[in-house]
């Protein structure tokens, strides 16, 4: 070989160890930012863990804030506001009620036939109607003058064949879904408008009131029979109207809250203003609920923090539906700053509430072997295309993690509510001894438990661990829907004049 020969050889040889070096080096860097993604992911998982120890500190924790609520106004973060509600229906409620749904844009009226005893609801209608406009910011007068009127010709519509007379009182279940202070079954004070109303003659009126008053203008023989201004205690007169074993409702969708049924002597803070000595429905708002035991990360801190109700609702902000995606793009934000496991388009995955939590159940629950859901909300939602298979398993991890923990918080709140009332099998607040269960129904509604099954069974199973084979088989959880619309009706059943 001649000198040039060599030369070229050993060229040759170092152009090929230097292009090795640099695959070696980049397979060494790709393995080292692919092991940050998994230790992001590994310190997140930490974070959320619930153990059954953890859990029955919580499930603690929600009945002592639950005494300390009732016991005075402020004296948790649990507001447990009275309802007035004293009285559930059951299936012996007999007639025709009304109901008129008001919480937003539209409105919702109903009319509901039940049969009695054995015969349950014979048949109900529904219509829905928007309100106009320039009505969202007019006088209280012009509102309920219309809702009224709507309310009137609907009565007259809708006849159903049923035997109530045409000038015979008729009774209303009245969803009113703003700030109220209610005052009685039957009567509340408008605290504010939200949802883009501001008819402000109205606030601090009794809103049943401004109804019955245009309801008597428009010559219709109704009145208000119970005002219920959360839907979530029609959730619990709906599903209490089907069992009688019913103690409590939990609403799981966009937010989170539970009402349930409380002895009254134990409503420490409002002695005097109950006259009956069973039981009234209290509305906890649990999704302003906090105990230190909740397991918190720093992406929880972050989200509270840029929220526009920071410090409030962290309950909520850990299990509902509103949150769930976005916690689990903040995740995701982490790994594609610590990693390339996204490339380096993932712009998008900074944009807040991008996710949205269908999307993220939708990846959770993508049983195809090559995840194809999940690259396709990947690609379509977050702009991130040619995310490899195993970084696609690890961002279904994530979503498993900010679901499981949040089932399960849940779980363990329905649970601390059953043990403030006796019912979680232990025997103790009851007074009963073990061994004498009693069957306990809570009734569950939002779109979040219904739909997402993975988020339904993680807290289904949850509850079972929390309290124990023997005793969760005392304990059903039955999904009950539309508490502000039919709910509301039965609610007139149950406190109607003529019952
Ligand atoms: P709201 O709570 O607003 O009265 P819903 O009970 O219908 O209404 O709950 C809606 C919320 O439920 C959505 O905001 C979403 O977070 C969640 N959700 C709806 N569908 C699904 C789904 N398929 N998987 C997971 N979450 C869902
Ligand atoms: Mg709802």
């Amino acid at each position: 070989m001649g000198r040039v020969g060599f030369g070229v050889a050993v060229g040759c040889a170092v152009v090929t160890c230097a292009i090795a070096a640099v695959l070696v080096g980049r397979r060494v860097q790709n393995r080292r930012k692919w092991r940050r993604a998994v230790e992001v992911l590994r310190e997140f998982e930490e974070g959320c863990a619930t153990s059954i120890g953890r859990l029955g500190q919580v499930v603690d924790a929600m009945a002592v804030e639950m005494h300390a609520g009732l016991a005075s106004d402020g004296g948790s973060k649990l507001k447990m506001l009275l309802t007035f509600i004293d009285n559930l229906p059951d299936g012996n409620a007999k007639g025709t009620y009304y109901a008129l749904d008001l919480g937003g844009t539209n409105f919702r009226v109903l009319r509901v036939r039940l049969g009695g005893k054995g015969s349950m609801i014979i048949s109900h209608q529904v219509e829905y109607h928007p309100i106009p406009q320039e009505l969202m910011s007019g006088t209280s007068e012009d509102l309920f003058d219309y809702i009224a009127m709507t309310l009137k010709q609907f009565v007259e519509r809708a006849d159903d064949g049923s035997e109530q007379k045409a000038d015979e009182k008729k009774e209303l279940g009245f969803t009113f879904s703003f700030p109220v202070r209610q005052m009685s079954v039957s009567s509340g004070i408008l605290v504010k408008w939200t949802k883009g109303f501001s008819v402000e003659d109205a606030v601090g009126k009794d809103i049943a009131q401004c109804l019955e008053e245009a309801m008597t203008k428009a010559g219709l023989n109704m009145q208000v029979a119970a005002l219920q201004v959360n839907d979530i205690v029609g959730t619990l007169a709906l599903c209490h109207y089907y069992d009688k074993d019913t103690v409590a409702a939990v609403i799981i969708g966009t937010g989170t809250n539970a009402c349930y049924v409380e002895r009254t002597d134990a409503i420490i803070k409002c002695q005097g203003l109950l006259k009956n000595s069973g039981g009234t429905v209290v509305n906890m708002e649990w999704g302003n609920f906090w105990s230190s035991h909740l397991p918190r990360t720093s992406y929880d801190i972050a989200l509270d923090d840029e929220s526009p109700n920071s410090n409030d609702q962290g309950f909520e902000k850990m299990i509902s539906g509103m949150y769930l995606g976005e916690i689990t793009r903040r995740v995701l934000y982490r790994m594609a700053q610590e990693s390339d496991i996204f490339g380096d388009g993932a712009y998008n995955l900074s944009i807040r509430f991008i996710l949205r939590t269908p999307s993220m159940a939708a990846m959770h629950e993508d049983d195809s072997p090559d995840l194809r859901e999940v690259r396709r909300i990947l690609t379509e939602t977050l702009q991130v295309p040619h995310v490899s298979l195993r970084a696609r398993r690890l961002i279904v991890r994530v979503c498993d993690i900010v679901t499981r923990r949040a089932a399960r918080l849940a779980a363990a709140g329905i649970v601390g509510i059953l043990k403030k009332i006796g019912r979680d099998g232990s025997g103790v607040a009851s007074g009963r001894a073990k061994g004498t269960p009693r069957r306990t129904v809570v009734a569950i509604e939002g779109a979040l438990y219904v739909n997402y099954s993975m988020f339904r069974e993680y807290l289904n199973e949850a509850v079972v661990e929390i309290l124990g084979e023997e005793a969760a088989q005392n304990v059903v959880l039955r999904v009950s829907e539309d508490g502000s619309g039919i709910g509301a009706a039965l609610l007139a059943a149950a406190h109607s004049s003529n019952r």
